[in-house]
């Protein structure tokens, strides 16, 4: 996709902080990180989101945990970590490519919500 920041930074034409990258996937430091260590997962094909995932293209997310297991490893989150995915304007998604926030170094707290009656 030619006006998409992720593909763009999956062909290397915008820089980013890269920490993994092989032939399917590529895992990057998020620009705005919400923990101490935030880093971003996406497959470099493009996929819009989780709604457009299928049985011919979801390969690619077993891969991604695979990855993001490896790097938890690496990045020193022995204590655990959480993966996020955002899909869709009520998921609060803001980046139109299919990425996995791993998130760790402090414990995560849990979205608010009332209780149902
Ligand atoms: P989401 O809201 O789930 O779509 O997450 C998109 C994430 O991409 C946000 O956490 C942004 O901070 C991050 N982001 C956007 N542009 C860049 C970029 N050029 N490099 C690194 N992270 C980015």
């Amino acid at each position: 996709m030619t006006d998409c920041v992720f593909c763009k930074i999956a062909a290397g034409e915008i820089p980013s902080a890269k920490v993994y990258e092989d032939s399917a996937v590529l895992a990057f430091r998020d620009l705005d990180p919400q923990a101490p260590t935030h880093v971003l997962i996406i497959p470099k094909e493009h996929i819009a989101s989780a709604a457009e995932l299928t049985p011919e293209n979801s390969g690619v997310v077993a891969h991604i945990f695979e990855v993001a297991a490896r790097l938890a490893k690496e990045l020193g989150l022995e204590k655990g970590f959480r993966v996020v995915n955002n899909c869709g304007p009520d998921g609060m998604q803001s980046v139109q490519h299919l990425h996995f926030h791993l998130l760790g170094g402090k414990q995560m707290g849990w979205p608010p919500f009332p209780p149902q009656p």
